[in-house]
């Protein structure tokens, strides 16, 4: 079975056991938590469209592995077309959800652990590339959904792993045994765990000597022995938890981050990619991340389509469609939203064939693309609730809305248009304000700063694939400076 249907996998995530904590209570089944469930269904719609035949060339993809259609998240990028495929299929997911559909993670994390695994057995004689080809394998062949874990809690910043006063601010490895090794540690704001078969763990920074013991990748079903997870709450997730509807602003579609703890947990061998060669940590969190960089250029991109289409709503219903200063907006939202889509697809278009076989993207493009996210989301948002106007945080709640009394007070002072139900509005505004404030914002927004590395994290890279030098090798030749020999 190479392609699961939705119901399969929520199926698949029922007979799993997953010890999940929510505000301080122990879960007793994540599938069905008003708080989780939204979050799952944007992953099962990464299952859904899949299923169309209209999505399939976008959503799924020939395996290299067997030649078998494997969903586009279990795969391998074969060219630059897959890479460019990809940001598109991402910008589609965003459209549909308006959130993380959260499965990006184990697709980027399989493309990073595929070239860096068979780069260390070249020049280490190891045999990490073939541990992780079966995986792949079983991944493709079972349609999981992995969560890539890389961002360690990172205690003082200022000290590497071995220094720090507490060991297991890094994951670690704290034994080797002959069937495998013992690790324990945590993974902060992962992304989609909870809605996960297994995970693939990756470092988070490049280590040093000192750190070999923090140098460890290895894959681990989602509910190992040992793992456990606390979900990261949210901005108004308690909304979820009324019984409302329109409050939500996104009822069906979310998603989620967690922090995900190992207790002491057992790899054996074969689940093992990476265990002290920390020369190769580096590369490892540079492609990964670069990858991840480049998936925002579509995901965020669609998330932006949903809120500009929102916004142009909203201004519909409250009647200045047509004034001309806010057209100009709804053109700058759209301008901005296309520069970031052009980041994703430039990248990608740009990719190259590593050692393994596999495509990367262009570095230096991924990681502009990632520095634009970092900005202009925020002022797509401003924009937004420019057009959108206060209402959005000031509407009285649906509970308001449905009251047998004051309902009809509600609906007669908040109505704009007349042709346009009151209620229409109100779901507008909501959508407006969960994108930018609420449960979505988490996605849109903070995630926009910080997610697949925050800021300097992209200029350190920049700094690094810019080519200064050639560049001012340019500048002296057309200003006429000489060669120092050439006088
Ligand atoms: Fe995918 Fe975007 Fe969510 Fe990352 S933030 S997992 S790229 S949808
Ligand atoms: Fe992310």
């Amino acid at each position: 079975m190479a392609l699961k249907t939705p119901e399969q996998y929520e199926e698949s995530l029922r007979k799993m056991k997953l010890k999940v904590y929510v505000q301080g209570e122990l879960v007793e089944n994540p599938v069905d938590h008003p708080i989780i469930r939204p979050s799952l269904n944007s992953v099962k719609k990464t299952y859904e469209l899949a299923q169309i035949p209209e999505y399939q060339e976008l959503m799924t993809a020939e395996s290299h592995l067997n030649g078998e259609r494997v969903n586009r998240f279990c795969h391998l990028h074969q060219n630059t077309d897959d890479l460019v495929k990809k940001v598109k299929m991402q910008r589609l997911l965003g459209q549909k959800t308006a959130a993380c559909f959260q499965r990006c993670v184990g697709m980027d994390a399989i493309n990073a652990v595929d070239s860096v695994t068979f780069e260390m057995d070249e020049k280490l004689g190891t045999d990490y590339h073939k541990r992780f080809t079966k995986f792949l394998e079983r991944m493709q062949e079972e349609d999981w959904t992995v969560d890539g874990a890389m961002t360690d809690p990172k205690g003082d910043r200022s000290l590497p792993p071995h220094k720090q006063a507490d060991p297991d601010m890094y994951v670690r490895v704290v034994e080797k045994r002959a069937d495998g090794i013992v690790v324990r540690g945590a993974k902060a704001h992962q992304t989609g765990a909870i809605n996960s078969h297994w995970i693939l763990v990756m470092p988070t920074i490049a280590m040093g000597k000192d750190d070999a013991d923090y140098a460890v990748s290895f894959a681990a079903p989602a509910d190992a022995e040992g793992v456990f997870y606390i979900y990261g709450r949210q901005s108004c997730d308690t909304r979820k938890l009324e019984g409302v509807e329109i409050d939500v602003g996104n009822k069906q579609f979310g998603g989620h981050e967690a922090l995900m703890v190992f207790e002491n947990v057992f790899i054996p061998w074969e689940y093992v990619f990476m265990c002290g060669e920390y020369e190769f940590s580096g590369s490892l969190v540079e492609r990964f991340a670069g990858y991840h960089r480049q998936s925002y250029g579509g995901c965020k991109v669609g998330v932006g389509d949903v809120l500009i289409g929102a916004a142009a709503l909203a201004a519909e219903y409250n009647g200045v469609a047509k004034a001309s200063h806010i057209k100009d907006k709804l053109i700058e939202m759209v301008h901005l939203n296309e520069s970031l889509y052009s980041c994703g697809i430039a990248c990608s278009a740009e990719g190259q064939k590593t050692a393994s076989g596999n495509y990367i993207i262009d570095l230096l493009l991924a990681n502009v693309c990632k520095q634009n996210i970092t900005r202009l989301p925020y002022e797509i948002a401003r924009l937004a609730e420019d057009v959108a106007g206060g209402l959005m945080v000031t509407l009285p709640s649906e509970h308001d809305l449905r009251h047998p009394e004051i309902g009809k007070i509600v609906e007669k002072y908040f109505k704009g248009v007349d042709s346009i139900p009151m209620e229409d509005r109100m779901r507008i505004l909501r959508l407006v304000e969960n994108l930018t404030l609420g449960t979505a914002a988490v996605g849109y927004r903070t995630e926009s700063m910080h997610g697949a590395g925050s800021p300097q994290a992209q200029r350190v890279m920049i700094a690094r694939q810019g080519d200064l030098g050639s560049k001012k090798e340019l500048a002296k030749e057309i200003a006429g400076i000489k060669k120092k020999n050439q006088h």
